[in-house]
């Protein structure tokens, strides 16, 4: 869509625009440039993967756009880029018909599938050898849009492949989809294409945690993320799911005069591409003869999971459309198109019985311990429950067969239970009323769907938390592992978090498996961690709500751990990025006097409870604050923030309106959309913070 030239020329148009951000009358005489600027920068964003300014500079050229158009209502048109976001709430999706029926695709699983289908494909083009295109079977939601006039004029779903449902204002919120596209300069005046809506599996990972923070049941995979996004009725909800499309498929096309011919379907495809669509050029293989095509079919699914995105085979189509046209189609797929599909990431299994975990903070979860099964070359034999509302939602009974799932390196998950299968004897799951452990009897905050066991001294959650006492992010006690600790509690010298500064190393050493070596590089590690920074330490003890980031401002904002327990709930909420929910379970964690002897003890055995604060140097980002998200290339995300603290700046955990600086790496998501919402916060890519940092 953009050629060389017009790179050159947009680039140097954006920076003039943005040098005469004052000025109304030249923004007015130069709207329609504006526009195009913006969308070139969102098409080397979205589509291409590869932006050429920073986040900030678009946000201004964004802006610039809605203030002019806000004081100038007439000039706004409907694919200016301000159009796709917020507009609407659908009540209910209207039918549409599709131009051309959505036909679905016959499946091979193996080479000898692929022969036959080869040789019937020669038999009837009467040719020796076939062109074929290959390119990946995206999994996601597939979908179908009309351009009319060079104008998005619809997007549907597939629904049953004749009529699906009308989404076009959700496919707006979709930023790899362009609003308008130049058909015409093809000749074309209407067009039908075909392509799928996918989830990237960051985005995928992060959407899930997010469901599980809020105790809803997650997400089997990112199919079905990117199919439920498709549908929620409020646009402003799809436009955060960050959402992808790829377009691979010329489904329809009606031409008026002259038209510049297409021969064939990779030849499509670059034209989709041209026209600004992520249509999967860079993917796409165009090879001669099925042998050619088997190998690269073999070679291709070892790197299925090295895509950032799902895929579940490959799609193998004869090139030339004319020879497409001479196979025709049967009802339910074209002749001219196959689907080699990868290795299922399913298996059916069944459900043996159900465990309750006790976690750390007394979190009781269903493990379903199922007949192990392969799946995507592990085997799998539990499978968390998460709890009860997820029982109940997929109708899971002890005995039943399941169907499950385990998408790329998501872990797995059950799809759902077959009550047809059912032969009577299948048991309802019962919830404990008591602690497995420890027996006290389980509770439920209202407003949470987890029963916890209320025992602090509940053995389960001693381990679980000597176990995230000493893990990496937290002391990082190397040697000291999840079996050792087990073993170590069961012989009861591991009684307590502040025990593990007092292990019988004379003991251990008469174990089997502890060489001299082992136990004096355990010892070694026990007494470094001792030496730990204090956000380490408030990290380790587990207290709820509190991660990493929320330790360190926590560890900033005192002399001594201990002032905590002085602190008002008012007190706490004052400290950065500490809300109502964290402050009480602060709050509530230092109330209780074991909790304070523990601390007390820990510091007579060494470990460090004041705050070495970095002192107030001035340093010259002190009172900036600073927040990193997406993965960076050239600094580890631990090393940026050092820098930043360095230098007198602090890190929060979330954006607000607190926050000074976003640093955006790759794929950054949800963050980077909540920044762009705030004017005050600045955003920086990772070259413009090393630059910042000197
Ligand atoms: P199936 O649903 O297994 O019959 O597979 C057919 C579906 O695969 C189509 O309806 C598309 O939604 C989807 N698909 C994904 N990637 C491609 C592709 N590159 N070409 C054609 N169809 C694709
Ligand atoms: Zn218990």
């Amino acid at each position: 869509m953009f050629h060389p030239e017009d790179i050159k020329r947009l680039q140097e148009q954006s920076k003039s625009l943005l040098k005469h951000a004052d000025d109304e009358q030249f923004l007015l005489n130069e709207v329609e440039g504006l526009r195009d600027c913006i969308r070139f920068h969102e098409h080397r964003y979205y589509v291409m993967n590869d932006p050429l300014i920073a986040d900030v500079e678009f946000d201004q050229l964004y802006k610039l756009l809605e203030k002019i158009e806000s004081a100038h209502p007439t000039l706004i048109k409907p694919d200016s880029p301000t159009q796709r976001v917020g507009a609407g709430f659908t009540k209910q999706f209207q039918t549409a018909q599709h131009l051309v029926p959505m036909l679905s695709l016959e499946n091979s699983y193996n080479a000898e599938d692929l022969l036959e289908w080869d040789r019937k494909a020669r038999e009837l083009s009467g040719l020796n050898e076939l062109q074929y295109c290959i390119e990946p079977k995206f999994d996601g939601a597939s979908i179908s849009l009309v351009y009319e006039n060079d104008q998005f004029a619809r997007g549907a779903t597939r629904g049953d492949g004749v009529a699906g449902e009308d989404i076009t204002l959700n496919l707006k919120q979709i930023k790899s989809i362009p609003l308008s596209a130049a058909f015409s300069k093809y000749g074309i005046q209407q067009v039908e294409i075909r392509g799928e809506v996918l989830m990237n599996k960051k985005n995928f990972q992060q959407f899930n945690e997010g469901l599980i923070e809020q105790n809803l049941p997650p997400l089997a995979n990112p199919r079905n993320a990117a199919s439920g996004s498709l549908r929620i009725k409020d646009a402003s909800i799809v436009a955060k799911r960050n959402l992808e499309a790829f377009i691979y498929h010329l489904a329809y096309v009606h031409t008026e005069g002259k038209s510049k011919e297409i021969p064939s379907h990779s030849k499509s495809l670059e034209m989709l591409w041209d026209l600004g669509f992520r249509s999967p050029v860079h993917e796409m293989q165009v090879l001669k003869g099925i042998h050619a095509v088997v190998d690269f079919c073999k070679t291709f699914e070892e790197k299925r999971d090295e895509l950032p995105y799902e895929i579940d085979g490959l799609v193998i189509k004869v090139n030339e459309f004319s020879l497409q046209d001479k196979l025709g189609m049967t009802t339910h797929h074209p002749r001219w198109a196959i689907a080699y599909k990868f290795k299922a990431r399913q298996a059916t299994s069944k459900l043996l019985q159900v465990e309750f975990q006790v976690g750390r903070t007394g979190s009781v979860t269903p493990v379903a311990k199922i007949q192990p099964v392969p799946i995507g070359g592990v085997t799998v034999a539990s499978i968390s429950l998460h709890n009860q509302d997820f029982i109940n939602e997929k109708d899971i009974r002890i005995g039943d067969s399941l169907l499950v799932e385990r998408a790329g390196d998501v872990i797995p998950y059950i799809v759902k239970s077959f009550p047809e299968l059912r032969t009577g004897e299948e048991k309802k799951i019962t919830f404990p009323t008591a602690c497995p452990i420890c027996q006290t009897n389980l509770v439920k905050p209202e407003e949470e769907a987890v029963w916890r066991c209320p025992n602090d001294q509940c053995d389960a959650q001693v381990v679980e938390r000597m176990i995230h006492f000493t893990s990496k992010d937290a002391m990082d006690i190397r040697g000291l592992g999840d079996a050792n600790i087990r073993k170590f509690h069961e012989l009861g010298w591991l009684k307590n978090i502040p025990s593990i500064y007092n292990l019988p190393f004379d003991a251990i050493k008469k174990m089997e498996g502890f060489g001299a070596k082992s136990i004096t590089n355990l010892s070694e590690a026990i007494e470094k961690s001792k030496q730990q920074p204090l956000y380490r330490l408030i990290n380790a003890l587990g207290i709820r709500y509190v991660g990493e980031t929320t330790a360190k401002t926590i560890a900033q904002s005192v002399e001594h751990l201990l002032d905590l327990s002085k602190m008002s709930l008012e007190q706490l909420q004052e400290m950065e990025d500490v809300g109502v929910k964290v402050a009480e379970s602060i709050h509530q964690y230092f109330k209780k006097k074991e909790n304070i002897e523990t601390l007390r003890e820990l510091e007579s055995l060494g470990l460090q409870l004041h705050s070495i604060k970095k002192k107030s140097t001035g340093g010259r980002l002190e009172g900036k604050t600073f927040l990193f998200t997406g993965t960076l290339n050239q600094l580890k995300r631990s090393q940026a923030e050092e820098m930043v603290e360095a230098n007198g700046g602090k890190i929060l955990s979330g954006v607000s309106s607190k926050l000074d600086y976003l640093i955006v790496g790759e794929d950054a998501g949800s963050k980077l959309e909540k920044a762009k919402k705030i004017a005050s916060i600045q955003i920086l890519d990772e070259g413009g913070f090393i630059k910042m940092m000197g």
